[in-house]
């Protein structure tokens, strides 16, 4: 098929077709020959939904303005076509992906989900719905860097804090269920979308993949059980956690908002952006400073929070010696934490700063004990706790996901509204956050095994070489970013 003339620019290749328009890719014929993507639409097929669904998705995407969102960067028409102009983004959609790779591992799964959720929370904060999200419209920036992109707002809604719509929009595979059975809906749809997104990216197809809509229809309705493949897939309980409260059919029960954006799977608290390196150097600076001051415990829970900030960091770093230089300083980190771990491990403080020894935790212990595998699985949970004070990460993981796993199965048995639900509830929170810290400490990559001194002996010059690696990474980073502007 010919490639339609644009006013202005060079048309290259189609790059995608959805369900109202097609895209392709071009670049401006004067100026800096940036590359970008043109939505057209033929004119002459507009009815006036789909004029409705542009104006709607020109007006949207000309306000919202977030990295995770894909930028307009203009629109116009001529006598055949409206266009929307747009970023480029050249790592094509995840449904391509997808189909590649067959399926993610689970960290980049929540590298896309974290970015997702991201931009999700800030529509969210502009009172908008997308109403379609599905891994065609998320497109990928480039090839190398996952950054992840939120497009097409073709069917997206702006809603006022009632709305409760009820017209079919978006597409039957990743239509919650109260859309596909006509009952009344609202914003909280796009999570459900989100449950198939991530289970997708997951076991490389939906949950109720179908062969027609009336299959899917029917799945629907019977309320088929949602499986989770188990073979050959190591799927953590904090993802299985997260997946299945997205999944959930009636949208009263389903995870609300501010629970799936302060689920420990996203931790969006610590997702890489501008603002973490600042935080991570703050956080460092306290530490080396409680350290020298030799309040140990003190400094161990700030060398863990800067490491939290500084790993998702490294993760996202493309830049080999950006990455490299957040390497070191994340060892000698590492290396200092658990050099102050061996020596506060053991003693009653440190314990009680880790161990769930607080008056819930005996409470819950105690409403147990009718149940044996419930009292079982909090016991291993103690034990995983022990294991991280040891530093022995994959041990502690390990056992913090057995033990997850019991519990979770059991919370949707609990009595509703019951103290022990809600106690059981409150501790599973606290253990899968100590698991993804856990997890973390594990992650962290290692380098060869050195000692800051023969005698294990910490010296001035020790804290000042901490201090000189914190200056040094947040010159490499601020250099760059001088000389990209
Ligand atoms: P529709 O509303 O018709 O579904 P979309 O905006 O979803 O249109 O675009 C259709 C497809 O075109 C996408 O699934 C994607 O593969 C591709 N595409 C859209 N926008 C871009 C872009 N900015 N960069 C690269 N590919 C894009
Ligand atoms: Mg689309």
């Amino acid at each position: 098929m010919a490639l339609p003339q644009i006013e202005g620019y060079v048309v290259v290749e189609k790059i995608g077709a959805g369900s109202y328009a097609t895209v392709y890719k071009a670049y401006k014929k004067s100026g800096p020959r940036a590359v970008v993507a043109i939505k057209c639409v033929e004119k002459g097929k507009l009815s006036s939904t789909t004029i409705e669904n542009l104006l709607t998705e020109i007006s949207l995407l000309k306000k919202l303005k977030h990295p995770n969102i894909v930028e307009m960067k203009d629109f116009f028409w001529d006598d055949k076509y409206i266009h929307i102009v747009m970023d480029y983004c050249a790592g094509g959609d995840l449904s391509n992906l997808i189909r590649q790779k067959r399926r993610l591992p689970e960290k980049t799964c929540r590298r896309f989900l974290q970015q997702l959720a991201s931009a999700l929370q800030y529509i969210r904060s502009q009172n908008v719905s997308h109403m379609d999200l599905k891994p065609q419209n998320l497109l990928l920036a480039s090839r190398t860097s996952p950054v992840l992109k939120m497009a097409d707002f073709g069917f997206a809604q702006t809603l006022k804090s009632s709305d409760h719509s009820s017209s079919l929009r978006g597409s039957p595979l990743y239509m919650a269920p109260e859309i596909l059975l006509s009952k009344s809906y609202d914003a909280k749809v796009d999570l459900w979308s989100v449950g198939v997104i991530l289970y997708e990216c997951l076991f490389g197809k939906a949950p109720y993949s179908s062969a027609s809509l009336d299959q899917l229809l029917e799945k629907i309705k019977a309320h088929a059980p949602i499986e989770m493949p188990s073979s050959g897939y190591q799927v953590s309980a904090i993802c299985q956690d997260l997946l299945t409260r997205l999944l959930q059919h009636d949208p009263a029960v389903r995870i609300d908002f501010p629970d799936f954006f302060a689920h420990p799977f996203l931790d969006l608290q610590h997702a890489p952006d501008e603002k973490s390196l600042e935080k991570a150097t703050k956080l460092a600076t306290e530490a080396v400073q409680a350290d020298q001051e030799q309040n140990h415990l003190r400094a161990i829970q700030l060398y863990e929070q800067a490491l939290l900030f500084l790993k998702p960091l490294y993760d996202a770093e493309t830049d080999e010696s950006k990455k490299s230089a957040l390497q070191v300083t994340m060892n000698q980190y590492r290396r200092r934490m658990c050099e102050l771990k061996t020596l506060t491990c053991g003693s009653s403080v440190s314990t009680a700063a880790l161990r769930s020894s607080d008056s819930n935790f005996e409470e819950l212990v105690r409403l147990s004990i009718s149940t044996p595998s419930l009292h079982n699985a909090l016991e291993l949970g103690v034990v995983a706790e022990q294991y991280e004070c040891e530093r022995s990460y994959s041990v502690a993981l390990e056992k913090y996901q057995s033990c997850l796993a019991i519990l979770i199965e059991h919370l949707p048995r609990e009595v509703k509204g019951s103290r022990r639900q809600h106690l059981l509830h409150l501790q599973v929170k606290k253990w899968l956050k100590r698991a993804e810290v856990a997890k973390a400490m594990m992650e962290l990559p290692e380098d060869e095994e050195f000692s800051l001194d023969s005698k294990g002996k910490i010296t001035k010059l020790f804290f000042v070489a901490l201090k000189i690696l914190l200056i040094i990474i947040v010159i490499i980073f601020n250099a760059d970013n001088c000389w990209m502007q």
